[in-house]
């Protein structure tokens, strides 16, 4: 393996490419600093661990990272979770994924990272929580970073710049609902192409959104890799039902780019397709509970939730200001003033909402 890696990475510099850069290992596992999936060995699956930065201590964040490279040409997939340190499902959609692609099968190369966020998933933080000495930062919130920059930026630009975008031509970023709430299955989407990715995942809610800054899925479809992120569930577990359905809308997707054999599995009916969304919030701290299941459609002025103070006595009826469906609710009923009680979303006809109000 060090040979064959050797070799492709002297190929690789004498025609003036990007390689893949081992610099150590860890119990038999390759350390890299680079990956360049073009040097891989065809027909072959191969497990790194990514070197993302350094930590107070010296030590190396790395993060997992498998690739698999398919006997024939194709596409590069990225598919890439728990950049989100509390959000896990799909961590184990890559898992079986990682354990059930057969790279003699498979045209082209899908690259797993299981945990791009490496001290936030130590310590179930949804943040980048290297350092507890200040305010964490949102690892989500700075992509491309800046190699050299301060910590996150420097973590989120070697992600950037040496392993996501020179190995993807299109790319699923994973993740669920924050801590105390969930999501149907909900995909958001920005363009016509990477709505098509969204439908193909065959989602219960496609949200066409312009997209929050220095997210992973909006840099990319930015920078000409179209993207989507794909929201699974309930933070802090294993949905088997979450990890079966993104496996699934992985998969689809792999055949369409015909990567993988097989006819695309014909659409649901049943994505509910939205370019607008509305929290509604708690009035008041106190104890909520949801009268309407999550993925409910509701109607203006339809009760969704109660709330009751310490003693349980009924404080707000909460109705849903407009006509919609329910995206996320909160499942821990204790609700700080603001909190969250439910997400609506809607598909508002103005041509200018398109792809996203
Ligand atoms: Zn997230």
């Amino acid at each position: 393996m060090k040979a064959v890696m050797a070799a492709a990475a002297l190929l690789a510099a004498s025609a003036g490419m990007a390689a893949t850069e081992a610099s150590g290992s860890l119990d038999g596992t390759a350390i890299i600093d680079r990956l360049e999936v073009g040097d891989q060995p065809a027909g072959a699956v191969q497990r790194y661990w990514f070197r993302a930065g350094t930590s107070v201590l010296g030590q190396p964040w790395l993060v997992p990272v498998v690739v698999i490279r398919g006997a024939r040409p194709g596409p590069r997939l990225m598919i890439t979770a728990g950049i989100h340190g509390d959000e896990l499902n799909g961590i184990a959609v890559i898992h079986k994924l990682a354990q059930g692609i057969d790279p003699a099968r498979l045209a082209g190369t899908v690259t797993l990272v299981p945990g791009l966020n490496t001290p936030g998933l130590l310590q179930s933080s949804r943040e980048w929580a290297a350092d507890f000495s200040r305010a964490s930062p949102n690892l989500n919130r700075v992509m491309p970073g800046k190699e050299g920059g301060r910590d996150v930026d420097d973590y989120a630009g070697r992600l950037w710049a040496r392993l996501i975008r020179p190995n993807a031509d299109l790319a699923v970023d994973l993740h669920t609902q924050s801590r105390g709430t969930a999501y149907v299955m909900y995909a958001f989407a920005s363009t016509a192409r990477t709505r098509r990715m969204a439908e193909l995942m065959a989602p219960d809610v496609i949200k066409m959104d312009k997209g929050e800054k220095g997210t992973v899925e909006n840099t990319l479809t930015d920078d000409g890799v179209p993207a989507i992120t794909l929201e699974l569930g309930r933070p802090e577990m294993f949905d088997d039902s979450m990890i079966a359905r993104g496996e699934a809308g992985i998969r689809n997707l792999m055949r369409e780019q015909k990567m993988l054999e097989g006819a695309v599995t014909p659409l649901p009916p049943g994505s509910f397709v939205a370019n607008s969304s509305e929290s509604v919030r708690a009035p008041r701290a106190g104890w909520a509970r949801l009268l309407v299941p999550l993925g409910s459609a509701v109607t203006k002025g339809q009760a969704v939730a109660v709330m009751t103070d310490a003693f349980g006595r009924v404080t707000d009826a909460i109705t849903a200001p407009l006509a919609g469906r329910i995206s996320s609710s909160f499942t821990d009923p204790r609700r700080e003033q603001g909190g969250m009680i439910v997400r609506i979303v809607w598909w508002n006809p103005d041509p200018a909402c398109a792809g996203g109000c």
